[in-house]
Parts: C-alpha cells; sequence; structure tokens
C-alpha cells in the first residue's frame, strides 16, 4: 500500500522492518523513522532491539515475538493492530520472516485484511549472491537445511541438476562439512561461494570449485555466520 510521504506510519498498519546484519549504517532512514514513530515494535529479541532503538534514540516500546511464542503473540498483535495501533515487526538481524520469525503475524494480517507494508532493507541471501559472482537470473533459496548429515547429503543429490543457483543459510559450526558433502555429492568442480560475516570486519568470500574451496575452511574461516552458494552444474567462473 503506498503511503502518505508525510508520516511515517499510519494506523493499524503492520511495518515489516529489516534491520542490518552486521553494519549499523545499514539501517535505512525509513527504518529508523518508523522504529521511532510507531506505537509498539514486536521484537525477536527485545534486549538486542533495545540496543538498537536506544541508538536511534527510539523510544518506542518494545514486545517480544519469537519463534516460541509466535503463534499466540500473532493473534494479540493482530488484534491490536484492529484496534489501531501501529506496529513494526523485526528481527535480531535481516529482513524479519526470511528464516526469522514474522511469517504467522503477517499471515495472520493477511487473513484479516490488515495491510502490511515493508520497509525493505538487508537480508544475508540477497547480499550474498549479489556480490558472489555466481548466477542470479534464478535462485532457489532453502533457508538452513536440516542438521543431520544424510539430510543434506539426500538434498544434494536431488538438486545435483537443478538449473538455477542454490542458497543456503548454515551455522558455523557445520560449515566446514557441509562443504565437504558438496564436494562428495556434486563433485569438486561444482562452483560455489562461501559468504562469511557480510557487512561486518572480517567479511570474507571464498569463492571457486568446491573442492578448492573447502580446504580453506579452517582456523578463522571456520567462525561467524555464513551464506552457502552453489552454482547450477557446469557453470564456469
Ligand atoms: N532474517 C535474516 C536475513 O534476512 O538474512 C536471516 C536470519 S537467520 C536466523 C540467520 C542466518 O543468516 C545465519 O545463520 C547466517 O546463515 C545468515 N546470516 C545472517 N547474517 C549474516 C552475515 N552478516 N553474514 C553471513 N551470513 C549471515
Amino acid at each position: 500500500m503506498a503511503e502518505d510521504e508525510s508520516r511515517p506510519v499510519a494506523a493499524g498498519h503492520l511495518y515489516v522492518v529489516a534491520t542490518p546484519i552486521g553494519n549499523l549504517g545499514d539501517l535505512s532512514s525509513r527504518a529508523c523513522e518508523v522504529l521511532c514513530a510507531c506505537d509498539l515494535i514486536a521484537s525477536e529479541d527485545t534486549r538486542k532491539t533495545g540496543q538498537l532503538l536506544a541508538r536511534i534514540e527510539s523510544r518506542v516500546p518494545a514486545l517480544s515475538y519469537h519463534e516460541h511464542n509466535e503463534k499466540e503473540r500473532a493473534q494479540e498483535l493482530a488484534d491490536k493492530l484492529e484496534a489501531g495501533q501501529s506496529i513494526a515487526l523485526v528481527s535480531d538481524a535481516g529482513t524479519p520472516a526470511i528464516s526469522d520469525p514474522g511469517f504467522r503475524l503477517v499471515r495472520e494480517c493477511r487473513r484479516r485484511g490488515l495491510p502490511v507494508v515493508p520497509v525493505p532493507g538487508p537480508s544475508a541471501l540477497v547480499t550474498a549472491l549479489s556480490a558472489s559472482g555466481l548466477p542470479t537470473n534464478g535462485f532457489l533459496y532453502v533457508g538452513f537445511l536440516a542438521p543431520k548429515s544424510a539430510a543434506r547429503k539426500r538434498f544434494l543429490q536431488e538438486h545435483a541438476d537443478f538449473p538455477y543457483t542454490l542458497v543456503a543459510y548454515e551455522s558455523s559450526h557445520r560449515i566446514d562439512k557441509f562443504a565437504a558433502e558438496i564436494v562428495e555429492q556434486l563433485g569438486p568442480e561444482r562452483i560455489v561461494c562461501l559468504a562469511r560475516e557480510l557487512t561486518k570486519l572480517h567479511e570474507t568470500f571464498l569463492v571457486g570449485p568446491a573442492g578448492s574451496v573447502a580446504p580453506q575452511l579452517k582456523g578463522n574461516n571456520l567462525k561467524g555466520e555464513f551464506v552457502v552458494i552453489i552454482a547450477p552444474k557446469g557453470f564456469e567462473l
């Protein structure tokens, strides 16, 4: 829904606000305006959000909305929206509802016909993909893959000939295993990009054939947050 540009928020609207994934300079001025002007902030972690709000001098109260209370809170927050409050939804980092809490609340708003306004900004998957050099014309984002090795291997086998780029999130303690599984299942020539600590001090892109990228995951290169990108079969850098 288009907005009156003179007012950052409108009554009864849910704002889905993206926040930085590392570099605080990436918080948009529109995100700041919304986070200062709304009635309530639904936050994945009120302590973390509190630090961001202090930085931008927002005095708006925050209410927790996380994976353990999402179901009930979605109803409660939708009731508040119906009563005319303006609410901003934020997660710890990046875009809410993208491998983060948010989907249930947004769906509830859509069910009730309540307006939902995106306030776009960082998301690790698009940030990584845009600077990877791997094909961006089409991609499948799969979020976090299953923690069990067998399920991840099955996923790789099933998508070995997928014609578009694959994008996944992976935690630091499994990244070396996952990289080795890619070599094993898709072969050492498959082009991959491991994007680490995006927008932060130790931002690193490991790009190239999986067989030469996987062995680079040692020591400091194992720490931090990762986006894993796998090019389609046959792609050459
Ligand atoms: N909603 C977020 C978004 O829009 O990107 C994603 C949240 S998800 C719980 C967290 C995962 O995103 C991390 O485990 C990592 O895989 C990826 N991620 C988040 N920030 C990142 C960063 N600065 N560098 C690399 N990966 C990041």
